[in-house]
């Protein structure tokens, strides 16, 4: 990439072979859910190693789906956290249920296990732990709390594909089952994408049955059954049920991008190594950390700036040199359909939370990266830090 052009900070891995994909169907003549997302679905429950996998819309319809299937509704309480994307925390609130925020470690952006606890209700439902920025959270710790009181565990993996995490002495992908149910994106800003697209996996046939009723307006017959039958059926419908599906199109796009998940993810964990090397020496930049016991896809590589620097001046620094940042991770509880009474609980101090979307930077991170970008973004952050630091009153 020539020193002129902004280098993205993200740029999903799209080609001819997704191309074709998506052409064969329309050729095919049917176009939404049928056999592309029938084979989606077993070719990514192979990946991650578990026995159910349904696609949806997007993972916003997949939360809420995972949310009803474990029994949340109205009056109910959902633990998790404020700082994530907001649809994390506006699945909740689908079921008429309340969101209960708790804060993140002081050391990395996802939930603090050791808060879960004093956070529980009589209310309580479910846990929705989220691996935010594809760093897997630390499940040991979670199911633990979860299982010993009995409270349900879905897991927000929407940046997860291809993350994995050491659970009970051996390495599994995330989507393997260790909370009852997780749920995935393929919006073009995670690692593999489908334009928009979600899955839900899970160990148990029961949840999974709900899913596939739900995503189909509670249909008793799937459009697929009914079109190759040879005799006429009709459907009835037990349960309120939604048009969450994905279709055919999006679903032979994402069996493409499945294909290349590894080498995106090898590029991708390429690329963080890289960071670590070139920004390892510029004094007090605070460096994401992956734990012995994950081996995150880096879906984002956030780095904490320094407090006293202005974190918007210094993204618009970078943005000048022609390079493209995010802030850090939002926080639900800050925004006002959030201040609003009874939208939430605040379960915890947020104070991690907060800072971390006022002092971190995202990076820019996508499989096409050279080193030689890399090496351009670490060189205009150390001379932005640096002149801001020198700036500064002794
Ligand atoms: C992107 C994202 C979502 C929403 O995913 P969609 O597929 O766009 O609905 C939910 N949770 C987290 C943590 C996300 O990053």
């Amino acid at each position: 990439m020539s020193q002129h052009e902004t280098i993205p900070v993200a740029k999903p891995l799209l080609g001819d072979p997704e191309a074709e994909a998506a052409g064969r169907v329309i050729r095919s003549g049917w176009v939404t859910q049928g056999p592309e997302v029938a084979a989606f679905e077993k070719e990514f429950a192979a990946y991650v190693d578990t026995p159910h996998a349904c696609a949806v819309s997007n993972c916003t319809t997949a939360l809420h789906l995972a949310l009803l299937a474990v029994g949340v509704g109205a009056g109910d309480e959902v633990i998790t956290v404020s700082h994530s994307f907001i649809a994390t925390a506006n699945a909740v609130r689908y079921c008429g249920a309340t969101p209960v925020f708790v804060d993140i470690e002081p050391d990395g952006y996802n939930i603090d296990p050791l808060l879960i606890e004093a956070a529980i209700s009589q209310r309580t439902r479910a846990i929705l732990c989220v691996h935010q920025l594809g760093m897997p959270c630390d499940m040991a710790s979670i199911m633990e709390i979860a299982r010993r009181r009995g409270v349900p565990v879905i897991e927000d993996a929407a940046c997860a594909t291809g993350s994995e995490i050491l659970y009970q002495g051996r390495f599994r992908r995330i989507g393997a089952p260790i909370g009852d149910i997780a749920c995935f994106s393929f919006h073009p800003r995670k690692v593999i994408t489908t334009g928009d697209g979600g899955m839900l996996t899970t160990a148990s046939a029961e949840y999974d049955q709900m899913f596939r009723l739900w995503r189909q307006h509670g249909m008793s017959v799937p459009d697929t059954v009914r079109h190759g039958a040879r005799s006429v059926i009709f459907e009835s419908y037990f349960s309120l049920g939604y048009n969450y599906r994905m279709t055919d199109i999006q679903a032979a796009v994402g069996r493409e991008q499945l294909k290349r998940l590894d080498d995106i993810v090898a590029a991708r964990r390429r690329i963080a190594t890289l960071y670590r090397e070139y920004l390892g020496g510029i004094p007090d930049l605070g460096l994401p950390v992956e734990p012995s016991w994950t081996r995150s896809n880096w879906q984002s590589y956030c780095v904490m700036l320094p407090h006293r620097l202005d974190q918007r001046t210094l993204m618009q620094e970078l943005l000048d040199a022609g390079i493209s940042t995010r802030r850090g991770v939002m926080n639900a509880h800050r925004e006002p359909t959030y201040v609003a009474p009874g939208t939430a609980r605040i379960g915890t101090r947020l104070r991690n939370s907060e800072i971390a979307q006022d002092h971190a930077m995202m990076l820019p991170l996508y499989a096409q990266m050279g080193e030689e970008d890399v090496v351009r973004v670490a060189a205009a952050i150390g001379v932005a830090i640096a002149a801001a630091i020198s700036v500064e009153p002794a």
